[in-house]
């Protein structure tokens, strides 16, 4: 659905959105149970078809241009590999073009959270996968780093 991510701005409305939404629950949040399946079903759900969503459970859309990091072939979480073309498509899929070209343009129209883009992301924990994002940012489980890691 590239018509609303080309939205950035509205997205990252609904994304504070959501967010100030959650926040009075956030610390009764916990993962397991019931509540996890929902967000779980949920997330599928919607950022599923608006993100083509993969699930990593450390959702990072707003720092990325609202642009799924993980739907490029390599995985890249810290801006492009460089294998970039020059018409700006991807190396591995040429068909596509390079999903942090997206990345860095959309961000551009993000007022508030657009400049986290320049944030050095940590290493993903792959325990987390599947699991809900919104969940693990409550709990702080979507934050929690690698012991030595230092951005
Ligand atoms: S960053 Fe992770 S949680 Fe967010 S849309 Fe991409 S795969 Fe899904």
């Amino acid at each position: 659905m590239s018509w609303i991510q080309d939205r950035p701005r509205l997205l990252e409305a609904a994304f504070g959105a959501t967010q100030a939404l959650l926040r009075p629950f956030s610390r009764r949040l916990r993962r397991g149970g019931w509540v996890e399946r929902a967000f779980v079903a949920g997330e599928k759900l919607t950022k599923g078809p608006l993100f083509d969503c993969r699930m990593c459970g450390q959702c990072i859309l707003h720092s990325t241009g609202m642009t799924c990091p993980m739907t490029c072939p390599k995985t890249m979480r810290n801006g492009p590999c460089g294998g970039v073309r020059p018409d700006g498509h991807c190396e591995v899929k040429p068909e596509m073009t390079c999903v942090w070209l997206l990345a860095w343009e959309r961000s551009k129209a993000m007022p508030t959270f657009g400049p986290e883009i320049r944030r050095v992301q940590p290493p993903l924990d792959r325990r987390l996968e599947g699991s809900a994002a919104w969940i693990n940012h409550a709990t702080g489980d979507a934050e929690r780093v690698p012991a030595g890691w230092n951005s």
